[in-house]
């Protein structure tokens, strides 16, 4: 939990930042996590994983941004991710993740207008290839304007997928009301560290909080999307599903590329709608301390490569 704490704050520390990618063997470690750095490596590995059935959702990395003209590029990046997909004829099976802060939302005077500005053209693409886009949740004091900026955009794109993140107090009030027809709601645990007036602190906590939430999505009418590896919620998530006869077309499971990417694709082939969160893009640094947050194991797994090098 300390260690979990550390890096999350470290996530969020420029100085370390420039240490950390400033180490080629960092490169390697990254890359099990990062399909890398060009729109073109992501999409290779999209055409990797089509042949196995699992579908993609493509997050340009950035987030936190800091001028407009950050966030303007932030939009130019999606408007030619959803170019260079729409050769592959994917449809749905590829789809866009989205951060508001990367579209400017924390700046001062008007950030959630801006963003809302500069989404709505990806949103508008993408529906016009015959796809979707996901905003994804940052820490809790995005989570209003992100639902909001779901709910306006929801008005034309009704497909406009939200995200919701079960280690937060509110969760299971917010996945009452997107428990409607129509609506795609990614159910995650949450990977912020957020405190305790407003997140459980306890995995366990965390973990039953996820169940709530699940049953409440999983026995509505929406589109649930369960984004996560646990093999418990995974198979509460396919005992539900068998539960309330949801059609396979129905929901789907999430993971994130290159991880667990063996049950990826035998889930796949057992006939689960699978969709992998594939990241691409320079700036990976604070992606990639989530992930070494998540689990021990993967910092073991990074000073072993440092030590190495
Ligand atoms: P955990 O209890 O953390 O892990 C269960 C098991 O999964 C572990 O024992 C391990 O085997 C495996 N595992 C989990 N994490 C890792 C890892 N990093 N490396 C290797 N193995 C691992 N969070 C947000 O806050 N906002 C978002 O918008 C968001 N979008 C997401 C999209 C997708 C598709 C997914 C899968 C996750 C997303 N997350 C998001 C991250 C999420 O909140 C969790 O931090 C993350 O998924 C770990 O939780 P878990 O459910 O996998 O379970």
């Amino acid at each position: 939990m300390v260690l979990q704490k550390a890096l999350l704050a470290a996530s969020r520390r420029p100085a370390l930042r420039r240490a950390v990618t400033g180490t080629p063997a960092t490169r390697r470690v990254v890359d099990r996590f990062v399909a890398g750095e060009s729109l073109d490596d992501a999409i290779a590995a999209v055409r990797a994983l089509a042949p196995d059935g699992i579908a993609v959702t493509l997050d340009h990395l950035g987030e936190d941004v800091t001028d407009r003209a950050q966030a303007l590029r932030t939009r130019d990046a999606y408007l030619a991710a959803l170019e260079a997909l729409a050769p592959l004829r994917l449809g749905p099976a590829a789809e866009v993740s989205v951060k508001l802060s990367a579209f400017g939302q924390a700046l001062p005077d008007g950030g959630h207008d801006l963003a809302l500005e500069l989404v709505r053209p990806v949103v508008e693409a993408a529906s016009a290839a015959g796809t979707t886009v996901t905003l994804d949740m940052e820490d809790h004091r995005t989570v209003d304007s992100t639902l909001a900026a779901v709910a306006e955009l929801r008005k034309e794109h009704p497909a406009t997928g939200a995200v919701l993140q079960s280690m937060l107090h509110r969760t299971v009030d917010d996945a009452k009301a997107l428990a409607v027809s129509g609506s795609r709601v990614r159910l995650v645990k949450g990977a912020y560290d957020e405190p305790e007036s407003v997140a459980h602190q306890r995995k366990r906590d965390v973990d039953a909080a996820y169940r709530r939430s699940l049953e409440i999505l999983m026995s509505g009418p929406g589109y649930p999307m369960v984004g996560s590896h646990d093999p418990a919620m995974l198979q509460r998530a396919h005992e539900l599903a068998a539960q309330h006869s949801r059609a396979a077309n129905s929901w789907e499971v999430q993971m994130l590329y290159g991880i667990r990417p063996d049950e990826q694709r035998r889930l796949a082939a057992a006939g689960t709608r699978v969709r992998a969160y594939v990241p691409y893009g320079a700036d990976w640094y604070g992606y990639f301390m989530r992930r070494l947050a998540e689990r021990p194991a993967n910092v073991a797994f990074f000073l072993r490569s440092l030590a190495t090098r």
